[in-house]
């Protein structure tokens, strides 16, 4: 059976307020109504995180550690609920969810539980005489976690697993369009965390997520959203001066220059472009191909795109899904209308929305796009990549780096010298040489620019989940 009660301490209950509809968008059709939490509710959840933290901060490493491990043996032993889940929620192809989001969600809770045992830190010593100061990382309190509706159990992770290990008590709040899986997680933390170590409380950003961020009793906010939400927690945590985690937008350049693998740059573009419908922020959407190659690699990868498998009534068969809601379709398919009018633009795969109920689009290729074309600047988070033809290195850095965004990006190039020289200077998050998209659980993901800052995975996580604190003794 679905969960859809809120965990606030130890207590499950549905939210008091108005209902949003929860959609299968493989489908289009409505799962249920979900009410959102009141004010009240969100205050107690908050009261619940911040009466749980004195006890939580102060568990050792190694406690803490080991709850996390429970954690991700039970999501680990639970897979096919969560796939399930997520599945319906969002649209995924459920066997993807099970080979890829789930294996990378148990490591995250295994990685941290690991990484909060082995810190390191700086020595202890004498800088005055007869004076020791040692360095301290502790806790930061209570943390409000917001979470988009991408990959909303994967998300929830990222956020749950450095908060807990660092001693943080939380109060998450999944995105109001996917909150299924969190909420089926809260059930299974509820069986193994102390009380109000973990909150979910559901509903709208401006409603809920507002309240909860503006609280005077939360301490840190961390958000992966859309920038322009980034710019409403920065507002909101100035007014209290609260730390902020921002995970915001991205649109990974990818520079393939002439000496490049084509086929297995378009084999790697034709996932990794599209993979969860172009719905990720590290996607390989924004495609930079050197002069030489560029109507061979347009042919290629719009033929490869054409072979993408998205709508088979049989999930199993399926490459990618639909877009999360019709409001996103409706999106996607304006950036690629307003961009098909372009004289120099021509649409080489797909552009068009699919048919039946679902909220498919086409996976879409943008051929003769311009450095200035708003397909090339703005984030479309659906199916599409556009093409860029370049002339030289300057040109190509000079244009990946004039973006908005920094936060992944790519170099293919058979010259390593090359490959190395032009990743030493892109002004991203991430650069991958040859490759696009490996995520690991101990390597740093996050952003520049407006992208947003702080670090999601690896120990630089937990460096952002706690503070640097001096204490130093008088000894003589
Ligand atoms: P969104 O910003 O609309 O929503 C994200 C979350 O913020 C939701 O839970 C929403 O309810 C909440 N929210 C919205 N307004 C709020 C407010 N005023 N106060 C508090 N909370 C508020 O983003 P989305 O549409 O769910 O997700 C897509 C965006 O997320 C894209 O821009 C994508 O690039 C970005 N994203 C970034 C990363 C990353 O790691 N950088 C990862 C995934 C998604």
């Amino acid at each position: 059976m679905t969960d859809t009660e809120m965990l606030i301490g130890t207590r499950f209950q549905s939210g008091t307020e108005e209902a949003e509809t929860i959609f299968n968008p493989r489908t289009g059709e409505a799962v249920m109504k979900l009410p959102e939490a009141s004010t009240e509710q969100v205050d107690a959840a908050v009261f619940a995180a911040d009466a749980a933290f004195a006890g939580w901060s102060r568990t050792p490493p190694g406690t803490r550690s080991a709850l996390l491990l429970k954690l991700a043996d039970r999501i680990e032993a639970e897979a096919e609920i969560f796939a399930t889940l997520e599945a319906l929620n969002c649209g995924k192809p459920r066997h993807l969810v099970l080979r890829d989001e789930i294996p990378a969600i148990v490591d995250c809770f295994r990685f941290f539980a690991g990484a909060v045992r082995s810190m390191q830190g700086a020595l202890a010593g004498e800088y005055l005489p007869g004076h020791t100061s040692m360095i301290r990382r502790d806790a930061i309190g209570v943390v409000a976690s917001i979470a988009p509706w991408n990959y909303p159990l994967m998300m929830a992770a990222w956020k749950l697993a450095p908060a807990l290990a660092g001693g943080n008590a939380v109060v998450i709040k999944p995105s109001e369009q996917a909150p299924l899986s969190t909420l089926k997680l809260a059930k299974v933390i509820a069986d193994i965390f102390p009380e109000g170590v973990v909150n979910v409380v559901v509903g709208r950003g401006e409603t809920v997520g507002q309240t909860l961020i503006s609280h005077p009793k939360v301490s840190m906010i961390s958000l992966t959203g859309d920038v322009a939400t980034g710019k409403k927690v920065l507002t909101a945590a100035a007014k209290s001066v609260k730390r902020t985690h921002l995970e915001l937008g991205g649109k990974a350049p990818v520079i393939v220059f002439d000496d490049a693998d084509l086929s297995e740059v378009v084999e790697a573009i034709k996932i990794f472009g599209y993979y969860n419908a172009g719905q990720d922020c590290t996607a390989a959407c924004r495609i930079y191909a050197g002069a030489k190659i560029y109507d061979s690699f347009v042919a290629d990868l719009s033929s490869a795109v054409s072979d993408l498998r998205f709508d088979r009534e049989n999930d199993e068969e399926n490459d990618l899904g639909p877009l999360i809601s019709p409001r996103q379709r409706s999106r996607v398919a304006s950036f690629v209308e307003r961009a098909a009018d372009l004289k120099h633009v021509e649409i080489t795969a797909g552009g068009r929305e699919g048919s039946g109920g679902g909220f498919f689009y086409e996976p879409t290729v943008i051929a003769g796009a311009r450095q200035d074309d708003e397909i090339v600047r703005r984030e479309v988070f659906g199916p599409v990549v556009s093409v860029t033809r370049f002339d030289d290195v300057e040109q190509a850095v000079s244009w990946a780096n004039d973006s908005d965004y920094g936060l992944a990006s790519s170099v293919w190039s058979r010259d390593v010298a090359k490959a190395m020289g032009t990743a030493s200077r892109l002004q991203y998050g991430c650069t991958w040489v040859n490759c696009h998209f490996m995520l690991v659980n101990e390597m740093p993901h996050g952003g520049l620019k407006q992208s947003g800052y702080g670090k999601d995975m690896s120990i630089y996580a937990l460096e952002d989940y706690t503070a640097v604190r001096h204490v130093m003794v008088r000894t003589g």
